[in-house]
């Protein structure tokens, strides 16, 4: 006989017998292991496979930066950070929102604090503590864990198909969640690769794309040599009509850094479609447009040379001067030769030419993935009965601020939960 008791946060009913249905889950990262915790709670016998020698490579290099796990601020402002990927994403968040996501940590051990910015953290700002108490709760729940198998696919009969260290084999379960994220920094795992069996079946995937990257900037040698790995501080960042506060430092290729990351969908897909993108960087973000001028205008009466009057009077750093000199550069009029208006203006809007976005591999995420249109309400792949998917590798981005995780937790647990329900239903 079978009974039912409600999964602790999604509320979903779950079936729990003595006859184990057995579920495999693939990709050992937070949302493959959120979706294993929530079969193993519903009374499934889990498998998790991964192509890596251990689990939750990503999630501990996001521990290196303080494990940004979510956001404080309310759903309605929350949400929409997925943009076209909110439908896709809102459910689930629903089911195990930031708060569950806070509960589910404490239960850990690791109680979370909230920063000055809103953003979510554990108390010891590392993810290692969190994922050692995680992988010895699933262990104690009976999840076995399978490591370097690398899922290619499907076998004929449905099984899952796997390159494993003594050769490939296929294994058959009763149902099956995939949760190999996109393909951003590959040598933690998530290589993207996944997309080669998924297309072979004939599934919607958008092309994995950087997400929370850097651009190319074609600096002038003088401005790279110089700068190079100096950060820009206290500045704002701009495109069209999305302003982002934010730092963002100087690189031998272009620029990288969170106020840059918090623009570059669209970026990207501006570089994408016309070549270059117009990036405007305001360097004093918190003065008037007023105040500039007239220290400008004061500082130069004074006959200070233009650089001395920047420096002096608006306290700009070198790298923020040399940025000015480069877009002078460009423009083909040096600052020396612009009035106080003129140059107060470029002060506040100076342009930076994007000429594409930094390779995938080095980006914080990925946009792109399995169609929102392959996925039924429960996460299950339409084309794929009993197969489910979750995390990064679905169609969706957000910026950092612990949307990401966020989205990777909850969907892990939609899809484990929509695994659980269907196994029930095929019970009866
Ligand atoms: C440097 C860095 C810092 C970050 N910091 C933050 C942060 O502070 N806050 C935040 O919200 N997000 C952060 N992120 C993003 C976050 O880590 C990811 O969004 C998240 O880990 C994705 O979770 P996932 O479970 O979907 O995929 P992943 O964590 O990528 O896990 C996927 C797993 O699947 C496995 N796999 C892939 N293909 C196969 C296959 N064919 N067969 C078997 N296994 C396979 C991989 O080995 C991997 O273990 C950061 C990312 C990076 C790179």
């Amino acid at each position: 006989m079978q009974t039912v008791r409600p999964h602790r946060e999604t509320g979903v009913q779950s079936p729990v017998s003595p006859d184990l249905s057995r579920a495999a889950v693939v990709g050992a990262g937070p949302a493959g292991l959120m979706a294993a915790e929530t079969l193993a709670r519903g009374g499934a016998r889990v498998t998790v496979f991964d192509r890596m020698p251990t689990p939750g490579r990503k999630f501990l290099m996001a521990g290196r930066g303080g494990l940004n796990l979510t956001h404080s601020e309310g759903m309605d402002r929350f949400s929409p950070r997925y943009g076209a990927g909110e439908a896709l994403v809102a459910p689930a968040l629903a089911d195990f929102d930031p708060d569950a996501l806070r509960r589910w940590c404490a239960e850990l051990g690791e109680p979370t604090v909230v920063g000055t910015s809103g953003r979510v953290f554990p108390q010891s700002f590392k993810a290692s503590p969190l994922l050692r108490a995680w992988l010895k709760r699933l262990g104690a729940a009976g999840v076995t864990f399978r490591a370097r198998h690398r899922w290619t696919g499907w076998d004929r009969d449905g099984a899952l198909c796997f390159e494993a260290p003594d050769g490939p084999h296929a294994e058959g379960f009763d149902a099956a969640v995939l949760a190999m994220g996109g393909a951003s920094w590959p040598q933690l795992g998530a290589d993207g690769r996944w997309t080669e069996a998924l297309e072979a079946e004939g599934a919607a995937v958008a092309p994995l794309r950087p997400s929370n990257c850097g651009f190319a900037v074609a600096w002038s040698d003088v401005f790279r040599a110089r700068f190079e790995g100096q950060p820009l501080k206290g500045v704002a960042f701009s495109f069209g009509n999305r302003v982002s506060r934010g730092e963002a430092i100087v690189t031998r290729a272009g620029i990288e850094g969170g106020g840059v990351y918090a623009l570059s969908g669209p970026l990207r897909d501006a570089v994408a479609a016309d070549g270059t993108a117009l990036l405007r960087v305001d360097l004093q973000p918190d003065r008037p447009r007023d105040a500039v001028l007239a220290r400008l205008a004061s500082a130069r009466a004074g006959k200070a040379s233009v650089a001395t009057a920047l420096r002096k009077a608006l306290h700009l750093s070198p790298v923020a001067i040399g940025l000015l000199q480069e877009a002078a550069h460009a423009q083909g009029r040096p600052l020396g030769e612009r009035d106080d208006a003129a140059l107060a203006a470029l002060v506040g809007a100076v342009p930076v030419r994007l000429d594409a976005a930094l390779p995938i591999a080095g980006a914080i995420s990925s946009a792109g993935g399995l169609a929102a249109s392959e996925l039924d309400a429960r996460h299950m792949l339409r084309r794929r009965p009993g197969t489910f998917a979750a995390g990064e590798m679905l169609d969706w981005e957000a910026p950092t601020g612990g949307y990401l995780l966020q989205a990777c937790f909850a969907t892990g647990a939609a899809a484990g939960a929509g695994a659980l329900a269907w196994l029930a239903e095929r019970r009866g």
